[in-house]
């Protein structure tokens, strides 16, 4: 079950997770020429290994373990992680119609700043 990025990741992007990421399947990475466009960062996943290194280096825990801990009102960036591929325009831009439509429905944990969100996260 791969591992998932949510919401605190927003207004964050600091990509210490790619940092750890042994099999480099977190997109996009600084280098990338995708990186300043996307409003986060994505998880591939069918190339994550399941490792764990991610969650303790992100500053925010922005990354949940698997699909089933991933809190409901992050759920729907599920298939966000799920269809992001990295260089390919139209899975590029149907991850982040998912994003959008996640900051618009969710306004009170788009208030809180990112350090504090997952805490909310329900
Ligand atoms: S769990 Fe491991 S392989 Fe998967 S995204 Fe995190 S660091 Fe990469
Ligand atoms: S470490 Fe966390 S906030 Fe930083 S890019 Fe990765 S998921 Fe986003």
């Amino acid at each position: 079950m791969p591992f998932v990025i949510t919401d605190p990741c927003i207004g964050t992007k600091d990509t210490a997770c790619v940092d750890v990421c042994p099999v480099d399947c977190i997109h996009p990475r600084k280098d990338e020429p995708e990186f300043e466009a996307m409003t986060i960062l994505y998880i591939h996943p069918e190339e994550c290994i399941d490792c764990g290194a991610c969650v303790p280096a992100c500053p925010v825990a922005a990354i949940y373990d698997s699909h089933d801990s991933t809190p409901s009102t992050q759920k729907d960036l599920i298939p966000a992680n799920d269809i992001y591929r990295n260089g390919d325009a139209d899975t590029m831009a149907k991850a982040e119609a998912i994003v959008k439509a996640h900051i618009e429905a969710h306004p009170d944990l788009m208030a809180i700043d990112p350090k504090e969100r997952a805490a909310a996260h329900s």
